[in-house]
């Protein structure tokens, strides 16, 4: 038969049993000091002894008892001091010197003060002064039996000492009441240790118990503070973690708050399991923890995020630690047949400049990573104020985009791509606006990433789509539509249909139709994506690549996929590095764009000069003010009807 497996329980979380044996030093300890608890008791019983046995010898006049009371008073005084100064200057480890000490003064006590009450008796000193002796070392034996009880040994030793040589002393004397004396005393010998020693099991088990819960509630509080996957503090223990530095920090002392949430760790449980993004995260908070000094704190804030604080000297060497973390989180993590690159976002916040507590700095730390995600990821961000505003703002404007729809505050207008031989407009860009009642028109730059971080974008793109097919379903059959689409608009489920579902209503021809995406959507080659571009292409719908050079600008996209347009980005046409290098790089990629059959359009054309200068390079299309801003749709349609009546000026001259 199996045997039945031991219940688990809270046993396994105490200290050992041998503990409350075998005293272990920490029961010792407390026992022992309960002998020095009360230094009141002790003075008061020392002083006692001093008085009566003085008087014992004033009223006697005896030599003896004068030497004797002066050797007990010595004795009571180094006791009071010792047990004064000696508690207050001892630890654990000192227990048996504490027990020595004590042990050594009571003993010797002890002997005197029977001593003293058997020379009493032996010196036949009057009845009075040997009732006073007599009763008070008794009294005393007794008594020091109870108060001492926590060293069992001390208690019984001491009065065994007390009553010995009253013993003796009565044996010596003889007679019937005497030898009964003795005989009471000698049977107190047993009593009091069967009282003595029930004392002081009581005493040693509560002690004994006492410690145990709160051994208990000292590894329970370190396993709800403890995360389970990366043996890190969790949030619990990091907040307990940040109180206690910010207590122990100096008043000029600086502090780094690093907030880390791992790059599209998502996909690494769905991809490889559970178990496996377990073992990255342990393995991630093992590097963390190993780089960083044993006194800062590395916690796991829940799911793929963690917190490091860390005493730092100024900015710079926050940055020289975001670099150290990041370094740490992209360097190759190996389990077992997997190889996995990570990658990570940081937030950092700086005590003071940031905040004071750490609620502030926490608040100011999410704020910096929530920027460095926004911005792309794989990056560290400082907090800066003006990110609260801007916060404040992307969650304003998340709340109305959705009633934005209903509303109706969102027009499509649309902005003309001119060829620049006829200069006669051959496509229409559709682009959003929002005009809000209160905030003014909005960008969709703005907007736009705030919708696709939210999800609207796949209700909102639909729309659009839908708006812009039925606008163009009025221009001549030769003008074709450009529509932006968001990445996340296309894994949405149903993408493709619910694009030529749009086209079939508004009874546009869906070769009419140019669907611009961006370098980012291909950047995996997703089978959603794959799908959604061949589903569409068979329909006849072209595609078009916007803001090339902006991103990877690798070739092979272009090679990859059937894209009929590649739009320059503005950046080459009118940014900052325009000249003779983006002069080139346009010629090069309309070469290239002539041999697969692709037409390049260059963005942004906002002058006479920038336009000569794309048709000279090989651009065939141009799309910018100096041709037209994005108009609504009536104002496109009357520009395609003047250049139907006039017939078409040149526009490049
Ligand atoms: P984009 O697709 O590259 O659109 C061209 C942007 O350049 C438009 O800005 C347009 O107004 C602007 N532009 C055109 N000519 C010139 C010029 O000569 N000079 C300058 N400085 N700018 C010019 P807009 O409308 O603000 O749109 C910005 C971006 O927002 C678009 O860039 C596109 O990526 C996105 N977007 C706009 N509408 C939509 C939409 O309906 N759906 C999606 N998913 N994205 C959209
Ligand atoms: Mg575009
Ligand atoms: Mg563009």
């Amino acid at each position: 038969m199996a045997k039945p497996k031991p219940k688990p329980s809270l046993e396994r979380f105490l200290p050992h049993r041998e503990g409350t044996d075998a005293l272990s030093d920490r029961v010792r300890l407390l026992l022992v000091r309960t002998l020095y608890t009360q230094p009141t008791s002790l003075a008061i019983g020392a002083a006692n002894g001093a008085v009566s046995s003085f008087a014992a010898a004033i009223l006697s006049g005896e030599r003896l008892i004068y030497i004797l009371a002066a050797v007990l008073t010595v004795i009571a005084a180094a006791r009071v001091g010792l047990a004064l100064y000696l508690p207050a200057h001892s630890v654990a480890r000192d227990a048996r010197k504490l027990e020595s000490a004590y042990e050594v003064g009571a003993f010797a006590y002890s002997a005197v003060l029977g001593l003293i009450a058997a020379a009493s008796m032996m010196l036949e000193l009057s009845a009075a002064i040997q009732l006073l002796m007599v009763a008070n070392t008794l009294g005393y034996g007794i008594g020091i039996c109870a108060r001492n009880a926590g060293r069992p040994v001390i208690a019984l030793g001491q009065l065994l000492l007390v009553v010995a040589p009253i013993m003796i002393a009565c044996l010596m004397l003889g007679g019937i009441a005497m030898f009964l004396l003795a005989a009471n005393m000698l049977l107190l010998l047993p009593a009091m240790s069967s009282i003595t020693l029930n004392v002081f099991r009581v005493l040693r088990d509560s002690i004994a118990e006492a410690e145990r819960s709160q051994e208990l509630a000292r590894r329970m509080q370190v396993l709800a503070r403890t995360d389970v996957v990366t043996g890190l503090a969790n949030r619990a223990g990091l907040n307990h973690a940040l109180v206690e530095t910010l207590v122990e920090l100096p008043d000029d002392g600086a502090l780094g708050l690093f907030w880390i949430d791992l790059d599209r760790f998502k996909e690494v449980n769905d991809l490889l399991g559970h178990q496996v993004g377990d073992r990255v995260l342990a393995e991630i908070g093992r590097r963390l923890r190993a780089s960083l000094p044993a006194g800062d704190t590395v916690a796991r804030f829940g799911g793929d995020e963690f917190v490091i604080c860390t005493r730092v000297a100024d900015k710079r060497a926050c940055e020289r630690i975001a670099g150290l973390i990041q370094s740490e989180i992209t360097r190759v993590i190996r389990l077992d047949h997997e190889r996995l690159e990570m990658q990570a976002s940081i937030g950092i916040a700086c005590l003071p400049e940031d905040g004071q507590d750490a609620d502030a700095l926490m608040k100011a730390a999410d704020l910096a990573l929530y920027h460095a995600k926004a911005n792309g990821k794989n990056q560290a961000c400082f907090f800066d104020r003006a990110m609260t505003r801007d916060l404040v703002r992307r969650r304003e404007i998340e709340a109305e985009l959705r009633l934005a729809l209903q509303r109706d505050e969102l027009s499509i207008f649309f902005q003309p791509i001119v060829d620049l031989d006829s200069g006669k407009i051959r496509t229409f860009e559709a682009l959003v606006r929002w005009f809000h009642p209160e905030k003014g028109e909005l960008k969709p730059d703005e907007f736009i990433p705030v919708a696709e971080e939210s999800g609207v974008i796949v209700t909102l793109g639909n729309w659009i789509t839908a708006q812009a097919a039925r606008a163009a379903a009025q221009w001549p059959a030769d003008v074709t539509l450009a529509v932006n689409l968001s990445p996340l608009q296309i894994k949405a489920s149903g993408a493709a249909l619910g694009i030529l579902n749009a086209l079939r209503d508004a009874k546009l021809d869906p070769r009419r139709l140019e669907l611009e995406v961006t370098e980012s959507l291909f950047l995996e080659d997703s089978p959603v994506v794959r799908g959604f571009v061949e589903e569409l292409s068979a329909a006849g719908v072209q595609f078009a690549l916007d803001d090339f050079g902006t991103g990877y600008s690798s070739l092979a996209y272009i090679h990859n996929w059937p894209f009929s347009k590649i739009k320059v980005d503005r950046s080459f046409v009118s940014g900052p590095h325009v000249g003779r290098k983006s002069d080139a790089i346009i010629r090069a990629v309309s070469q290239m764009a002539d041999t697969l059959d692709m037409t390049i359009v260059a963005e942004g054309l906002e002058t006479i000069e920038q336009v000569q200068a794309v048709r000279d390079a090989g651009c065939k299309l141009g799309q910018g003010f100096y041709f037209s801003r994005a108009v609504p749709d009536y104002l496109a349609a009357m520009l395609l009807a003047q250049e139907r009546d006039t017939g078409v000026r040149s526009l490049t001259g």
